[in-house]
């Protein structure tokens, strides 16, 4: 289902998907264009008609963004790519795109807000049903399974409570009834999962995240085979037109230059920022999958090479020792953002999954103490100071 990459990571990375124009330019050019000029009329209606290749309007493609794809691709060993807007307009399109009134969706509950809204609020307005189950549980998803599901979703780890999901297993579910698993791969990465291989169908990512990694720009992907986008994802992109701009995808693929470099150091700062938590009198549980104690730390280990860069804690004391810890925080932001090279710490029961009832958070295990920390990459021992700090402010 992955296709081999005649280059190692890094050198794809740095590479994958240039296309130089008469210039020679050795920086990727920015092309800020909408349209596309033809030599004559019958060029245009030959490349109207697929009949010679080339880029006839923004929407559909432009020079930038398709390499921003073409190195996507490279990097996820996957046939192809289609870059998006936004990470939510890439989950949108995923689901959407392959489903009609009368089919069902499968989806694990512990999710991204938005991504939550799009398969129980948004589908079934159109006639698509859906089930959310507890994605840890292998019986459940084969419980929720129904003869007309074409869809199976999942987020792994997930956000906040870093849930590990069994990829593989779900995918040999998800195809028993000939369903497309979708995997949202934002928390592990490009780099320290590979979806596809676990025998998902289609992977998805916000690139806001860790793939711009510096907070500036706004963008998704979706990857699958070539057949898969040409029979479903192309045709909904290119009438709906959630594309990302030339600009935005620029600053992408000159990020991922830096992305495997970036992601193992977050990763590795994570994980002694999470040590520190766990063995700290005035935290209650901490959440990190590289840890001994993460419930499901050795499902975590076989399909992801390291914990990632977000950790999950709770404060003693409940919100108000939660907010005055991170009130106290000088080096680490307060912000819902994730991925970047600043760290940045939110509540998620007030923030990002307020819209849930206190119910549904208790079911997800997003208590009033909880915090959710997306550790950056400054000197780890800058980290530990600030959060020792302010822990002795809780
Ligand atoms: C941020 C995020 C999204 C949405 O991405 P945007 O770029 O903000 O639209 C989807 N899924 C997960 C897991 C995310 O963290």
């Amino acid at each position: 289902m992955t296709k081999p990459t005649k280059y190692r990571t890094r050198t794809s990375l740095v590479h994958g998907g240039t296309v130089r124009s008469q210039f020679g330019e050795t920086s990727e050019a920015m092309f800020l264009t909408s349209g596309y000029t033809y030599e004559t009329m019958e060029a245009a209606e030959r490349r109207f008609k697929n009949e010679e290749p080339g880029f006839v309007y923004s929407r559909f493609s432009n020079p930038t963004v398709r390499m921003f794809e073409e190195r996507m691709a490279l990097l996820e060993g996957a046939e192809d790519a289609r870059a998006t807007a936004s990470g939510m307009a890439a989950v949108t399109a995923a689901i959407m795109c392959q489903l009609r009134a009368g089919d069902h969706i499968l989806s694990s509950q512990a999710l991204f807000g938005s991504c939550r809204y799009i398969v129980e609020d948004l589908a079934p307005r159109y006639g698509i049903e859906s089930t959310l189950v507890d994605g840890r549980d292998l019986n459940a998803w084969k419980a929720g399974l129904r003869p007309n599901t074409k869809v199976v979703f999942l987020e792994s780890p997930s956000n906040p409570t870093l849930e590990v999901i069994d990829i593989a297993a779900v995918a040999e579910i998800a195809h028993s009834v000939g369903a497309k698993l979708v995997v949202d791969n934002v928390f592990a990465t490009p780099i320290l999962q590979k979806p596809l291989e676990l025998g998902a169908d289609v992977v998805v990512y916000s690139a806001t995240k860790h793939i711009d990694g510096q907070g500036r720009c706004l963008g998704g992907v979706v990857l699958s085979t070539k057949q898969w986008v040409d029979d479903n994802l192309a045709n909904y992109l290119r009438q709906t037109g959630p594309s990302i701009s030339p600009f935005n995808a620029w600053v992408m693929l000159k990020s991922l230059e830096t992305l495997d470099l970036r992601v193992r150091e977050h990763a590795r700062n994570a994980d002694a920022v999470a040590r520190f938590l766990e063995g700290h009198e005035k935290t209650g549980r901490v959440l990190y999958p590289g840890l001994k104690s993460h419930p499901q730390h050795d499902l975590a280990m076989k399909q992801m090479e390291m914990g990632g860069n977000i950790v999950a804690f709770e404060v003693n004391g409940g919100k108000e020792a939660a907010f005055r810890f991170a009130n106290a925080l000088k080096v680490i932001k307060i912000s819902n953002n994730l991925g970047d090279a600043k760290s940045l710490i939110t509540h998620p029961a007030t923030t990002t999954h307020q819209r849930l009832t206190q119910e549904q958070r208790a079911a997800l295990g997003i208590g009033e103490g909880m915090l959710r920390l997306s550790v950056g990459l400054e000197d780890v021992q800058d980290l530990i100071e600030d959060l020792g700090a302010a822990l002795g402010r809780a």
